[in-house]
């Protein structure tokens, strides 16, 4: 066990108040009262077209590769530095994943490189807003309009954060968001799909539950509710919901306390690191970030491991990040290769994320940024 655990979910709200009252009322499956919530919560703050809470943000994106149709041989464009689901969904659909890579200051998708790879065959580019920092998304939606390619969001990182003045998560065709433990707002596993363009609303919630027309039946828009559709059930019990709503409602609370913790690591590691040549996230001025995550770039692999070393014997846990997806088993199937994804391949090797989640304390991060200090003096 760790001193200090890299994430620590807690209760910040009236989470357990809330699950219990989905329990009394007798409805604790999904699309209850707490998901509706939920929904309405994310429509009007984020003004997405339609929210559905999922059971993960992978379902959310194996539903947005449904909904884009997407089919054997079609292509998308994807990071080469992401969680395997952005990549997974597209490929269960039977597309050909085309690895791009990331730049080097943000670590998002590199606008610069995709119109290289887009071809008669590319259906979709799905970008990753990193740490919650916004891709350079008015030239990837040009890009992408210019080609009639559908731009997705994989926003699991970045739910209230902003790009010029605009929510993330609102700037695709649709966006999923994740709330697994490890994210910002969780309830243990979920997830939501967000939908701009109109035309998706209808198949989404048909897709979303097991290919019937079931939310047309309850909105009484049918007298009985049938097979439709291919789907899944992707809508998650009421329990979470009410779990999720707790932690939506102390928005401002949550967002504050991770504000202040990555303000503290950057504020106190900011000369540390330029004098050895470390470099600390960088922020757009036109981008805000939702506090998602703090980490360093060590100069070199074997630093970044001595690091986590040397953490990990004082309690510590800093974690490493994503591995090069074209160069995983899956990846080189599909033709991925070593020298690929240059950016990608060097950030891997030397990214290391700290402790973060929103009660760490200042005591526990006076600590984190002396040890730091101390292995490097
Ligand atoms: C966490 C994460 C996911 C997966 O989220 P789940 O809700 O666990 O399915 C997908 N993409 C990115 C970028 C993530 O960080």
């Amino acid at each position: 066990m760790y001193k200090i655990p890299f994430n620590r979910p807690a209760l910040v709200g009236k989470e357990l108040e809330y699950m219990t009252q989905a329990i009394e009322r007798g409805h604790i499956s999904g699309d209850g009262p707490f998901t509706r919530q939920c929904h309405t919560l994310f429509e009007e703050t984020l003004g997405v077209a339609r929210a559905l809470l999922t059971t993960s943000c992978t379902h959310a994106l194996d539903m947005s590769a449904i909904l884009l149709n997407i089919q054997p041989g079609d292509e998308v464009i994807v990071p080469a530095f992401t969680f395997v689901s952005t990549v997974n969904a597209f490929v269960m659909r039977g597309a050909h994943p085309v690895f791009v890579d990331i730049r080097p200051d943000t670590l998002n998708l590199d606008e610069r490189q995709i119109e290289t790879y887009i071809t008669p065959r590319t259906k979709a580019v799905v970008v990753v807003h990193y740490a919650g920092v916004g891709c350079e998304m008015d030239v990837i939606t040009q890009i992408a309009d210019r080609h009639g390619v559908a731009v997705v969001e994989d926003n699991a990182h970045g739910l209230f954060g902003k790009y010029k003045g605009r929510f993330l998560g609102t700037l695709g065709c649709m966006a999923t968001q994740s709330f697994h433990e490890t994210k910002n707002f969780t309830c243990g596993e979920g997830g939501a799909l967000l939908i701009n363009d109109p035309q998706y609303i209808e198949r989404a919630e048909i897709v979303r539950e097991k290919g019937t027309d079931r939310s047309r039946f309850f909105r009484g828009q049918v007298d009985k509710y049938t097979w439709t559709d291919v789907g899944s059930s992707y809508l998650p019990s009421e329990i979470l919901a009410a779990f999720l709503y707790a932690q939506l409602e102390r928005r401002e609370a949550i967002q504050d306390a991770r504000r202040r913790i990555w303000e503290y690591y950057y504020e106190h590691l900011a000369d540390w690191a330029s004098e050895r040549d470390v470099c600390l996230p960088l922020v757009p001025a036109y981008c805000e970030q939702p506090y998602h995550m703090f980490y360093l770039l060590l100069p070199s692999l074997k630093q970044r491991q001595s690091l986590i070393k040397h953490l990990g014997e004082r309690g510590i846990l800093g974690v490493f990040h994503y591995l090069p997806l074209h160069l995983s088993n899956m990846g080189r199937r599909f033709g991925g290769k070593a020298g690929d994804c240059p950016v990608t391949e060097d950030v891997s090797d030397r990214l290391l994320r700290l402790p973060f989640y929103s009660h760490l304390t200042v005591d526990n991060q006076t600590l984190i940024v002396d040890v730091i200090k101390k292995l490097t003096e």
